[in-house]
């Protein structure tokens, strides 16, 4: 039986990823990072970055690296239906908008300075359970290899080829819920500060609107698809017509520009329960669990489930545990941080989608407007 290369093999370089490898690889475990695309890449996502990412930024002492970033500070949250008032709240804790790009270039680089391997570009095609082990079925720019690994953490992101070969549990119909991404100048704005994060709502869909760095805003949005197909510029069409609030935010130019805006989006969300361990392999981010985005939290919970499993490992290595047992530790300790956060969060879509839920939204923020703090309080870790 030959030893393994690594004690941890970790699939996919996002932010759950990379915070894993570097957590591992302080701690000392031979790890290694397969990410399948170059970087710095786009990916779907609102690019607001709430506590537990610059908390956990605090924790592995790399502020002065992500403040050379010029990440923008958000000091306030602006909720925006299509009626007549908007209602905002202080945010009681430090958060950014960063261009996802900038931030997972980062991280990575660090985990690669920290020791860990990194396998780019490179993809999992295929993870087999061995006597000591894994064995990873690689294919980069340098064709197909193999590595064997002791463990495999799996970040590799929301939806997957891996999960169907791997037998997860996961839904196989659609789900219609579709997320769409722009990057747009500041100049495109009439009226928004910049330490401001908006929420507009719309038919079938809500908007988050953030200043990020290099001048740029980031507009971001959920929709769900299953009451009929619309484009994703007919859609911010339909909710300059719709949401008052928002066509007073942008410039008439915006919507001659709109069609030469890159769009970046991903189809068919899947918002369910998954399991955090498959075939004695950790879950980590949006493999173990996605949560709604208008918490503005899939970052932070990416990078807490990354920093429990590195918890666990060290405990587990420390005292001699059995897999199985660190195997639970984790799936509890994922379960004691993120269950409640994820149903609220699920739940405040739901009534974002239903044009009852968003009137009973508003009157009870109109009633009790401490509401609106209280809520981002409950959906933060
Ligand atoms: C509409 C929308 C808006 C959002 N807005 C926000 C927001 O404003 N703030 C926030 O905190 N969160 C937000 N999120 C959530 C956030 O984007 C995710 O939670 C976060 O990206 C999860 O990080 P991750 O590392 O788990 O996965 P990812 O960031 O998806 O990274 C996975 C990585 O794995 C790589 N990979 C995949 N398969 C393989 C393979 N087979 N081999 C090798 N590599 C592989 C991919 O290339 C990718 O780089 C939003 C989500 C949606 C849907």
């Amino acid at each position: 039986m030959t030893e393994p290369q690594y004690d941890i093999a970790i699939i996919g370089g996002g932010p759950a990823g990379s915070t894993a490898a570097l957590y591992l690889s302080r701690k000392g475990f031979r790890t290694c990072i397969i990410e399948k695309r170059f970087f710095p890449r786009e990916t779907l996502c609102g690019e607001f970055l709430s506590r537990e990412v610059v908390r956990i930024l605090d924790d592995l002492q790399l502020m002065k690296e992500f403040h050379s970033l010029s990440p923008n500070p958000i000091t306030s949250f602006r909720f925006c239906p299509e009626s007549a008032r908007t209602f905002a709240s202080d945010l009681k804790f430090p958060a950014y908008g960063l261009k996802r790009g900038a931030l997972d270039s980062m991280l990575l680089n660090q985990a690669h300075l920290a020791g860990a391997e990194v396998y780019q570009p490179a993809s999992v095609e295929q993870v087999e359970k061995t006597d000591t082990g894994y064995t990873l079925q690689i294919t980069g720019i340098e064709g197909r290899q193999q590595i064997n690994s002791r463990s495999v953490a799996c970040a590799y992101g929301k939806s997957n080829p891996l999960d169907k070969t791997l037998h997860r549990n996961i839904p196989q119909r659609r789900s219609r819920l579709v997320g769409v991404k722009f990057h747009i100048h500041k100049k495109y704005l009439n009226s928004m500060p910049d330490h401001e994060i908006h929420l507009y709502t719309g038919h079938h869909m809500y908007c988050g609107v953030n200043v990020v760095n290099d001048e740029t805003v980031t507009l971001c949005f959920l929709e769900d698809r299953s009451a009929g197909e619309i484009q994703p510029r007919a859609r911010i069409e339909e909710l300059l017509k719709i949401n008052h609030h928002f066509a007073e935010l942008v410039s008439s130019d915006f919507i001659g520009l709109l069609s030469s805006f890159p769009i970046y989006g991903t189809p068919d969300i899947y918002f369910g329960t998954k399991q955090q361990i498959v075939n004695g392999m950790y879950m980590v981010g949006d493999a173990a669990q996605v949560i709604a985005p208008l918490a503005g939290d899939g970052i932070g919970m990416a990078m807490e489930s990354a920093q429990i499993l590195a918890s666990v490992l060290d405990e587990g290595q420390k005292h001699a545990l059995p897999d199985v047992l660190m195997q639970r530790m984790y799936s509890e300790r994922w379960k004691f941080n993120f269950r409640k956060r994820i149903s609220l969060a699920r739940k405040i879509q739901q009534l974002l989608f239903s044009a009852p839920g968003k009137k009973a939204g508003e009157f009870a923020l109109t009633v009790y407007p401490s509401l609106l703090t209280h809520m981002i309080e409950r959906t933060r870790g």
